[in-house]
């Protein structure tokens, strides 16, 4: 990446011909594969996998074969994934169904300031309504919880640790193992929203030392509405949402049985070829970093500058509105957003970079770039290149 003059003076002939998806943390695109893999369980295998006649057999085996996939990748018994509707689904089930069913036993969550709000609200809902008490242990500037002080939040009332591995935001990976180290050692429940994480990063649960983790298919090629929560065997859990038997009574209703082989077939693929992929992707990445912060006046990395995901870029630009950079870059063809997808219903800065102690002015100019399978270096220079003419023309102009 050229820098200083002769990057304003490339930067006037940057185009490229096509639209750039620069939102991967949002969601991703389904693989023509996995799709291929679904389909004839549209309209083939459409049995109900709990039905006795040997035509269900086809969804039965789809549904047990997908579940052992999902389950050698995460090292874990085929009888521990629970497959959901969605990450947040996971994250519900988790956090009520651990909490609820020690409700005897105590009433006291740990958890950080930086979670999706997957899990924030919903322990805020279970201390406003079930008289909960919820510690949240601070995060670093760079958005890091120390494991020592989640052991130092422990109390005889605690009945569940739920701490996120990447964070959706500013991509930096918590250090789950070292937690989960401490967590078994006082025998709490220990859940990790892994929902970023799933596709690059090692799911391995037993190096990870956790009890319960989440998955979203759409984050890493497979379609929106399939999750995965794995829990481990033992690990107290009432299930919330109750009908038939399905998921060994732990989440009734009907499996989704295309959707649930696309997951199952997405994760496979893109652990097939992980490192080079993540190699790549973190190449990628640091070239887009490098470059805005070596072209983009006032530009800020947020979050921490090498324990991230390798595909997230974020940053904070002083004097700008994140939203207005956002309607430029959309009409440069460039898909990106200002933080978390889901957190754009909340008004004011993101509570993910007050977290970390950026102040609210400038939390307010902030940008996650999400980088793909598809993404190129030239869209990289591309998108450096918009921002660095961009940022300028929008601090002249902005009352901030
Ligand atoms: N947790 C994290 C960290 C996320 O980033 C997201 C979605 O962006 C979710 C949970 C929710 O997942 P889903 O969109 O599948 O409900």
């Amino acid at each position: 990446m050229p820098s200083g003059r002769a990057m304003r003076e490339q930067e006037m002939m940057a185009t490229i011909d096509h639209f750039v998806y620069m939102d991967h943390a949002a969601t991703t695109p389904v693989d023509p594969r996995v799709v291929d893999a679904m389909l004839p369980y549209f309209t083939e295998q459409y049995g109900n996998p709990s039905s006795v006649y040997r035509f269900a057999s086809g969804a039965r085996q789809a549904l047990d074969e997908s579940r052992k996939k999902v389950a050698d990748i995460l090292g874990c018994r085929p009888t521990e994934i629970i497959f959901t509707s969605c990450g947040t689904e996971s994250d519900n089930l988790a956090l009520r169904g651990v909490t609820l069913a020690q409700r005897e036993r105590g009433k006291h969550i740990i958890t950080t300031p930086i979670e999706h709000s997957a899990v924030g609200v919903t322990c805020e809902q279970l201390a406003k309504y079930l008289g909960y008490r919820v510690t949240y242990v601070e995060v670093d500037r760079q958005g890091l919880v120390d494991p020592d002080a989640v052991g130092r939040a422990i109390t005889d009332e605690t009945t569940l640790i739920s701490i996120m591995y990447a964070n959706n935001e500013v991509g930096t990976i918590e250090p789950i193992a070292e937690i989960g180290q401490i967590a078994r050692e006082k025998g709490i429940p220990f859940h990790t929203d892994a929902v970023q994480a799933g596709g690059s990063l090692d799911l391995d649960v037993n190096r990870l030392q956790v009890d319960l983790l989440s998955l979203s298919g759409h984050k890493f090629y497979a379609p929106k509405g399939v999750g995965v929560l794995y829990v481990r065997q033992g690990t107290p859990l009432l299930p919330t949402q109750t009908g038939g038997g399905q998921e060994r009574h732990l989440r009734g209703g009907t499996e989704n049985v295309p959707y649930i082989v696309g997951l199952a077939t997405a994760l496979e693929l893109a652990y097939q070829d992980v490192d080079t992929e993540q190699e790549r992707l973190t190449d990628l990445r640091n070239r887009l970093i490098l470059g805005v912060l070596g072209n983009v006046p006032g530009a800020q990395l947020t979050g921490h500058p090498h324990q991230r995901l390798p595909n997230n870029a974020s940053f904070v630009f002083p004097g700008i509105e994140g939203e207005s950079i956002l309607l430029r870059l959309d009409l440069a063809r460039v898909a990106a957003s200002t933080g978390s997808a889901c957190a754009s219903g909340e008004n004011g800065p993101s509570h993910v970079l007050t977290a970390l102690g950026i102040e609210p002015t400038l939390a307010r100019g902030s940008l996650r770039l999400t980088l793909g399978r598809h993404t190129t270096a030239e869209e990289v220079d591309y998108v450096v290149s918009v921002l660095a003419t961009t940022v300028p023309e929008l601090r002249a102009m902005s009352p901030l």
